[in-house]
């Protein structure tokens, strides 16, 4: 009942080597509509697993079950059945976490073998709210299954589609925000750690809070000593988490002026007196902090993506230097930088080079204190590198 999708030895390889993916030059014969959940089939007719097709992306399959025919699931009740284990092993492994949020990430996509999917968790007194992105032609044209698996499984009060971020144009899908089930308030009061966050699911940026530092969050809050600068703080998820900590200032810097309002208020809620938000380009601000001969303890950096594609790794890799090099300019001995990157396409390594050369260039020996990533609510699956995106170090100025 499935249409067939017949892949090259390379696309064969790639997914025996437990990859998702299939890009669309290893795409030998394919009869499928947009969004088809279809039988992949090697060169030697070989059963490969079933997948869901996009009719444009480069990357036009997507593996969600592995296996020869007698493995995957026949007809559409057997279908029903594959997503609903799929959520039931995420909703599982996030229940073994013990998150000590109401916020988190309850379907991280690829790395929950539901590709192209994702699913955060907003938690108030009310109850639960979620926020999906379906972001592959598969996932957008199941709406109606999505919604009704996450409701039951879930309890959820409401789903909001968050379905704006440009990825779907290469699925030839609209960019919208849309409520799917029951209702969404404007804005969801969360706790995450000892902090009240106000989030507004609909306009802030990912689904409203970057989920995947909640934990570098609390590492934070236990390496706050004395003066603290926050450098892209967005709403202040570090910020508020060190400003508890310490009884010195916290400065927090982000060049988005609703950001920054998100912090002062952010700051009021919590009862954190010692929280300065300045609007500001971290790149102009590190260095007038740096004339004006200023120092801080503790320091964190955790700017967007610089290396959006492989493009534009070289100037990425100038920006990185350059923050780290100032921060670590601005760095008392004795204190922590936490710096982190989320660019996929500069790894571990490469990053750890990046802010080697910084210390070198700003005559600073520096420990390399701890190697951490991204929460564990957002999994890491060995054969797909790109699950491991966000990178983080903690270093200590020994002089
Ligand atoms: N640290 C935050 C997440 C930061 S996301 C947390 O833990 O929740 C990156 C932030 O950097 C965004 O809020 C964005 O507005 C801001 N930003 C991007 N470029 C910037 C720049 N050049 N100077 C200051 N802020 C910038």
């Amino acid at each position: 009942m499935y249409s067939t999708v017949v892949v090259s030895d390379r696309g064969a390889d790639r997914v025996l080597g437990g990859h998702p993916w299939i890009y669309r030059s290893d795409v030998a014969q394919a009869d499928a509509a947009p969004g088809d959940l279809v039988r992949v089939v090697a060169g030697n007719r070989r059963t490969l697993g079933l997948a869901l097709w996009s009719s444009t992306s480069q990357i036009a399959i997507r593996m969600i079950a592995d296996g020869g025919a007698s493995k995957l699931p026949a007809n559409e009740a057997d279908e029903r059945a594959l997503f609903r284990s799929r959520f039931e092993a995420a909703l599982q492994y996030r229940a073994s976490l013990d998150i000590d949020a109401t916020a988190c990430r309850l379907v991280h996509g690829e790395a929950d073998r539901l590709p192209a999917l994702i699913v955060d968790r907003y938690g108030d007194d009310t109850g639960d709210y979620l926020v999906v992105q379906a972001l592959c032609q598969g996932m957008d044209r199941r709406r109606a299954l999505l919604t009704e698996l996450l409701l039951e499984l879930t309890g959820a009060r409401g789903i909001l589609a968050r379905n704006d971020p440009k990825v779907r144009t290469l699925e030839g899908l609209e960019q919208t925000v849309d409520v799917w089930a029951g209702e969404v308030p404007e804005r969801i009061d969360v706790r995450e750690g000892a902090a009240r966050l106000s989030v507004d699911v609909r306009h802030g940026q990912k689904t409203g809070l970057f989920l995947d530092q909640r934990e570098n969050h609390a590492t934070a809050a236990r390496l706050a000593r004395g003066r603290v600068l926050d450098a892209f703080a967005y709403h202040g998820g570090f910020a508020m988490a060190m400003a508890a900590r310490t009884p010195e200032r916290v400065l927090a810097l982000d060049s988005s002026d609703a950001a920054v309002a998100a912090i002062r208020q952010h700051a009021a809620a919590n009862g954190l007196s010692n929280v300065d938000a300045r609007e500001a380009n971290v790149f102009d601000e590190l260095r007038e902090l740096e004339v004006a001969g200023e120092r801080f303890d503790t320091i964190v950096l955790d700017p967007p993506a610089f290396a959006k594609n492989k493009a534009s790794v070289p100037r990425a890799t100038a920006g990185y230097k350059e923050i780290n090099l100032r921060a670590i300019k601005l760095l008392a001995p004795g204190g922590h930088l936490m710096t982190c990157s989320c660019s996929h396409n500069i790894d571990e390594i490469a990053f750890l080079n990046i802010v080697t050369d910084a210390s070198i260039d700003a005559h600073a020996t520096m420990m390399l204190v701890e190697k951490r990533q991204q929460a564990s609510d957002h999994p890491v699956l060995l054969a797909v590198p790109e699950t491991l995106y966000l990178k983080c170090f903690v270093l200590r100025r020994v002089s």
